[in-house]
């Protein structure tokens, strides 16, 4: 099972490339016979000056009869040039010589990643184009100019159109599913300042910079991280150091650090496209939250500006699951063949704009769809101005924006939707072929995007309180979004932050959404289906006070929303798959003009067609890509596990534990002194646990727990939670509730009052601070309307636990949380720990000092002493490990001679000469361990599972902690 999800999570960028394969469908592959194959190597020169030599592994593909016209292809993020064998072969087939080459830093070839940079991958593309001008194989146009065209996906995508920029050879391309501003896509901005409709997104030196897209931009560099096969673990993988450090830094703090910004200028089309003459059609898909409509709209204006041709198509696919329909395929083949095999002879392929259409009616076999043609893209859409009501709403901007609403998590439509196709592209560890064997899948259903993105569309929440939300009237008639609808919106700035807080350093951060409202039935709450699953995030400029109009360009959609069916304009302050600011903030929302301006493209429908089975090896792939993504906290992170207590680099997050509560490694705290409290710890929790740090005063838990919180600097070693570095002031804490030091409550209010005003600080809802369910498992009763000046030692405990568990927090750290408890107190607890972690996958982190309670409200343990960890496991484990006690008057050893006998691994327990140890793991051999030396008369007075944790605690730590 491991090997089958390796493979997909390191090709999930990749795949796309088995899209094209599906550009050549096998019927209409003319029989020119065995197509050969030639594996090589090709020296290059790339770097600034063309002087850093590199070697680049390729296959060249040779039809039956050559010279034929060439196609480079080009392979996804995380892939190499097996990737794309499949579609190399059909296009071999087809009479093209292909040539595969894995691209630098990846598969076989030397060099680091530098992300399509002009002066790496783009100058060594080109000199594939040199090459390929010395091939007496290839159909030559002049001295030095193979006839050539270039086509990839994704991150190949983009290299086809700069190389397209950069090489005048090139003499077509096929871009699918890519980027025109990648710094755009990975840091979105989508307000502008201005009027509609001519607005559009605020790209440029004096906007401020975008929203970080973090759940894409971790996947993405996180397969670069990952040190290529047989390398050492390296925090920069494959990177580029540069390339690397850009992202580090961004994911530290949430923002595009300036060098970044201009090196991956260079790395988009946007800053070459308009010098593109190739022939350009470009494929881009409609369940696609990394790279957008948006982006292949920008690449399509950019190439129409400087006089290119270009013609675009959306497909009902992308990033998100699902591969280009049959027809989009055909398409892709008749722009190839025009402009290569016929060397433009003939009638020029339409440069109509097609888009597909799923039809709303989801079948279980598979979602139709139609495919639209309008005449002409890009085409200034008409519009239409739906009226939206609502009226001026507050919302909070919660600190470090979590917890965070949910619009879609990377690629999840392939799960939503193509569930069904399951069994295509098993892989192996070697990446064979990932993307190949189109057309073998046959059978099952597609599930492609459209179910796909629907029923996904209705997983998105928002959280009560962080967005405002307004609403169109029914409509009265059915409506087809096809492109950006936007609206104009005035946010205020209350100027609330936490007291104390530094000023912010971030605008507002918002995320603008539309959703399609079916209403209920009988009754029944309506069903909201979020459009694309798209967001379109946007930070606003600085402005401590004021408001701010702005234009919001929501995502670029293609939907048909029903006759009355509302549509719902929401404003976020927050969304899990981007990072959002640290400082906690509330903004007034409302709207500066009460329409919603809605794009049509006019066409006509040209073919109904139901999403085809074919691609299913693509989809399947990119499924389980997307259940590696899933599940690799467990599977894969298991699997690493051994790695990740090595002491780690310094890389902001790691991508293997961003499910994973907290992983301490080699922590070391030396305070200014010289006392070392802490040494050498290292330790990991998992969700669902309920972890006791158990040890004598002084042991060093409470200075291991205040390096957690940020507050103490550790001297070695590291935290992370949830992947994440801790540093002071690091956004995961926000993920964090605790009490490590005994809280300052104020005296003259009561319980509840302190709560609210802690509450408030943190610029969050009062309905999200659950304040009932926290106030219930503090059992604090009618005391908590009392001043706090009356309260016990023990009832200001249960308050300050109250408040760690304020919003219910993922992590929940207690410092010795049963001081001041009774028994009766420590023993309820016990369920409230237990049901806090494990019902709901959060985990609580509780110090103590003595064992008994450990023993009863933890489930697992780190035993410390003097600044070192001496024993950990699960309590259970630790306490009884299997063995049951029993102690019995008179005859021991006739009593061990009876369990052995009956089969039982038994002893006399070394340490007390009336019991008996016996191996019985449950309680059914326990009693049964009973019964037996009952009945054969021997007399038991107690039994009990072996403590084996009081044991070891107690010989190492001595009577002190009883
Ligand atoms: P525990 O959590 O088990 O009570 P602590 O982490 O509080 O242990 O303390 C561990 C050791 O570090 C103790 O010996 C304590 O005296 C010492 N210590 C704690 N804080 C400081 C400090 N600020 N400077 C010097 N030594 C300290």
């Amino acid at each position: 099972m491991i090997r089958l999800f390796v493979l997909p999570l390191v090709v999930l960028l990749g795949v796309l490339l088995a899209a094209p394969a599906q550009a050549v469908p096998a019927q209409e592959q003319t029989p020119t016979g065995e197509v050969r194959t030639q594996d090589l190597r090709i020296e290059v020169r790339d770097g600034p000056a063309r002087d850093q030599p590199q070697s680049l592994d390729a296959t060249l593909y040779l039809p039956a009869r050559t010279p034929a016209p060439a196609m480079l292809l080009a392979h996804g993020f995380g892939a190499d040039k097996r990737s794309v064998a499949g579609e190399a072969r059909s296009l071999a087939a087809r009479g093209y010589v292909v040539l595969a080459w894995s691209a630098r830093g990846f598969g076989q070839s030397t060099g680091q990643i530098a992300l399509n940079n002009p002066d790496y991958e783009v100058a060594d593309a080109s000199q594939l184009v040199d090459w390929l001008a010395q091939r007496p194989e290839v159909t030559q146009d002049g001295p030095g100019d193979p006839r050539v065209g270039v086509m990839g996906g994704s991150y190949g995508g983009a290299l086809a159109l700069l190389l397209a920029a950069y090489d005048r050879r090139i003499d077509v391309t096929v871009p699918m599913i890519t980027w025109n501003d990648l710094g755009q896509a990975l840091f979105p901005n989508d307000a502008a300042t201005g009027a509609l409709p001519a607005a559009t997104p605020a790209v440029g030196a004096d906007a401020p910079d975008g929203v970080f897209k973090r759940s894409w931009a971790s996947l993405f560099f996180g397969i670069g991280t990952r040190s290529g096969s047989g390398q050492a673990p390296d925090v920069c993988g494959r990177f580029l150091p540069e390339v690397c450090a850009g992202y580090v830094e961004a994911v530290r703090t949430g923002r595009e650090p300036a060098a970044l910004a201009s090196y991956l200028e260079r790395s988009s089309p946007a800053s070459v496209a308009n010098r593109i003459q190739a022939p350009t059609l470009l494929v881009q898909g409609e369940n696609d939250t990394l790279f957008g409509l948006d982006q292949a709209d920008a690449n399509a204006r950019a190439i129409a500006s400087g006089g290119g041709t270009v013609a675009v198509a959306w497909f009902n696919g992308g990033h998100d699951g699902g591969s280009p329909d049959a027809r989009t395929n055909a398409r892709i083949s008749a722009w190839l063949d025009h402009y290569l095999l016929a060397d433009g002879a003939g009638t020029a392929p339409p440069t109509e704009f097609t888009y597909a259409l799923p039809s709303g009616v989801r079948s279980r076999s598979a979602p139709t769809q139609r495919v639209v043609t309008a005449p002409a893209y890009p085409a200034t859409a008409p519009r239409t101005g739906l009226a939206l009501t609502g009226d001026e709403q507050s919302v909070v901007s919660p600190a470090g924006g979590v917890p965070g609403s949910i619009s879609s998590i990377p690629g999840l439509a392939a799960i939503a939707g193509g569930a069904t196709g399951g069994s295509g592209g098993s892989g192996d560890d070697e990446g064979d072929d990932g993307g190949s064997g189109g057309g073998s899948g046959g059978g099952g259903s597609g599930g492609g995007g459209g179910g796909a993105g629907a029923l996904l569309g209705r997983l998105a929440a928002d959280l009560p309180g962080q967005a405002a939300t307004f609403r169109t009237e029914p409509l009265a008639d059915r409506t087809i979004v096809s492109g950006s609808p936007q609206v104009r919106i005035a946010v205020t700035t209350t100027g609330t932050t936490a007291p104390g807080a530094p000023a912010p350093t971030s605008g507002p951060v918002l995320f603008g959404k539309v959703y399609d409202v079916a209403p209920g039935q009988n009754g029944a709450p309506d069903t909201r289906t979020l459009l694309g699953n798209a967001v379109a995030p946007m930070r606003l400029a600085l402005a401590p006070a004021g408001t701010q109009t702005v234009t919001v360009t929501l995502p670029a959609v293609a939907a048909t929303v029903q006759a009355g069916h509302r549509l719902e304009v929401a404003i976020a302050t927050t969304d899990q798959g981007f990072a959002s600011p640290a400082d906690p903030a509330v903004y007034r929302i409302a709207l500066a003009d009460r329409t919603l301006s809605v794009p049509e493209v006019p066409g006509e429908q040209t073919g109904g067609s139901s999403v085809p089975a074919g691609p299913l090896v693509a989809i399947g792939v990119l499924l389980l890509g997307v259940v590696a993504a899933v599940v690799i906290g467990r599977v894969v992170a298991a699997r690493r596990r051994r790695r990740d207590l090595e002491p780690g680099g310094d890389l902001a997050v790691d991508p293997d534990l961003v499910d994973v509560p907290l992983v301490v490694r080699g922590l070391a705290k030396r305070y200014r002194n010289g006392f070392t409290a802490v040494r050498e710890v290292s330790f990991r929790v998992e969700r669902g646990q309920v972890l006791g740090l158990l040890g004598p005063n002084g042991a060093g838990k409470t200075t291991t727990l205040r390096m957690l919180m940020g507050l103490l600097r550790p001297s070695a070693g590291e935290l992370r939670v949830f992947g994440v570095r801790v540093t002071p002031g690091a956004p995961v804490l926000g993920r964090i509730g605790s009490f490590v030091e005994g809280p300052g409550f104020l005296p003259h209010l009561s319980g509840r009052a302190n709560l609210e005003l802690y509450w408030a600080a943190t610029g969050r809802p009062i309905g999200e601070a659950r304040m009932d369910e926290a106030l219930e498992i503090a059992g604090l009763g009618t005391a908590v309307d009392r001043v706090v000046r009356t309260y016990s030692q023990g009832m200001r405990q249960r308050l300050a636990i109250a408040q760690a568990m304020l919003g219910l927090p993922d992590l929940l750290v207690l410092d010795e949380p049963t001081n001041g408890l009774d028994p009766p107190q420590i023993h309820a607890m016990r369920e409230v720990l237990k049901q806090y972690a494990g019902e709901r996958h959060r985990t609580v982190l509780v110090s103590s000092h003595l064992l008994a309670e450990v023993e009863q409200t933890c489930d697992h343990v780190v035993v410390m002493h003097r600044g070192e960890v001496v024993a950990a496991g699960e309590v259970a484990e630790l306490v009884a490990g299997g063995q049951v006690a029993v102690a019995v008057t008179g005859d021991r050893d006739r009593a061990v001679i009876l369990l052995r006998d009956a089969g039982y691994a038994a002893e006399s327990d070394p340490d007390r000469e009336d019991v008996v140890i016996a191996e019985a793991a449950t309680e059914a051999e326990r009693s049964a361990v009973v019964r037996l030396l009952v009945g054969a008369g021997v007399a038991v007075v107690g039994v009990g599972p072996r403590r084996r944790l009081e044991d070891a605690f107690l010989a190492l730590i001595g009577e002190e902690s009883r």
